[in-house]
């Protein structure tokens, strides 16, 4: 009865969630005496996750599955699950597995709990800690079902190597029409950037950058960073920046290990999604901008001085540390 994850690739190369969510069941299964086995789809090469603590790999190759479907992923998951006799399924909240996870549940006529920010407060009985009202309380959910899934929230646990020695199978679910009632027809991606859901760095910024002929230095910023770049509402919808940038409470949700806002009010809607980042930054002219209360750090200033500066100084620093 080993814990079961989902661990979620795209083109065939994990995601970092993936082995974020192996290092937690790997921690949950040795307080439980039990292993880690990881359901992967049309993912060949799976020896990284041996780095988290993955005993077994369960592995679908289906070309069907090549564009995601939440109703054929979530029955092969709950194939895998039954044929493990697996009474602990662990998902992530990444935007495929907000959709999958209930439809999961469903299957295994398991208790469900969302938005999961740390290891369970105790397993016996099952009880964890989640986020509530956009990431501004906790609650304390006991899932009492024989079946028990959790959605763990993005980087609420982090990277935990520890090897071990891995076992593959390979295993094809019944999958049939009904799976299949909805079809992707086409898939437009942005491509040679750090998708938001990905980052460990984001740099966001709002209507303090007067237009879109600013952006320069904002994407200049987030490439020497290393970093997603993303925007706030208005910004979108004016149509400076796409909509894919839209972080906030209706927009993405943002849960970087740094977050840099420039020019961002700090809205109350804005917060709400982005609030579980780590390091919170603010470059802002006016020393009142809400955005202040919840900064880690905070520049008052322009950031038509303060950004093209900071790019200066980190572009020294890596030459200085190649
Ligand atoms: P502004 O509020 O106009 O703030 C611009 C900031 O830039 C100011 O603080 C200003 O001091 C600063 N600034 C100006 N010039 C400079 C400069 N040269 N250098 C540095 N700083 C400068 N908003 C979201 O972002 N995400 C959401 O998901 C979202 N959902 C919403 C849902 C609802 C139902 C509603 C009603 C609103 C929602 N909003 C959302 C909108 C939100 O309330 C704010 O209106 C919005 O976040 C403000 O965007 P902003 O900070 O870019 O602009």
């Amino acid at each position: 009865m080993s814990i079961l994850i989902y661990a979620e690739s795209a083109e065939g190369k994990f995601k970092k969630v993936a082995f974020e969510l192996a290092s937690y069941a790997k921690k949950v299964a040795e307080s439980m005496g039990t292993t880690v086995t990881a359901l992967t789809v049309n993912t060949s090469d799976v020896s990284e996750l041996s780095n988290y603590g993955v005993d077994k790999v369960i592995k679908v190759s289906n070309d069907k599955l090549t564009a995601f479907n939440a109703k054929a992923y979530a029955d092969a998951i709950k194939q895998a699950a039954e044929k493990e006799g697996t009474k602990l399924v662990v998902l992530s909240s990444t935007t495929d597995s907000l959709y999958l996870a209930p439809l999961v549940a469903v299957g295994l006529n398991a208790g469900f709990a969302s938005n999961v920010v740390a290891l369970p407060i105790t397993t016996s009985p099952f009880q964890v800690k989640r986020s509530a009202f956009s990431n501004k309380a906790f609650n304390v959910t006991e899932i009492e079902t024989e079946v028990k899934v959790i959605a763990i929230a993005k980087n609420s646990f982090g990277l935990v190597e520890s090897s071990s020695s891995l076992t593959e199978e390979d295993f094809n679910p019944t999958l049939n029409d009904t799976d299949f009632g909805i079809k992707v027809e086409s898939v437009e991606k942005v491509s040679g950037k750090v998708t938001i859901a990905d980052a460990d760095i984001v740099v966001s910024a709002g209507r303090g950058m007067k237009g879109p002929e600013n952006w320069g230095m904002i994407e200049e910023l987030a490439s020497v960073l290393g970093a997603a770049t993303a925007c706030s509402k208005p910004v979108s919808d004016i149509g400076w920046r796409p909509h894919s940038e839209h972080v906030g409470q209706t927009g993405k949700p943002v849960a970087a290990n740094l977050y840099i806002a420039v020019g961002i009010s700090g809205a109350i809607q804005h917060i709400a999604g982005i609030n579980s980042s780590k390091v919170k930054v603010v470059i802002n002219t006016d020393a009142d901008a809400p955005f202040f209360k919840v900064a880690d750090y905070g520049v008052v200033g322009d950031a038509f001085e303060i950004v093209p500066a900071l790019i200066e100084k980190l572009k020294a620093f890596k030459a200085n540390n190649a």
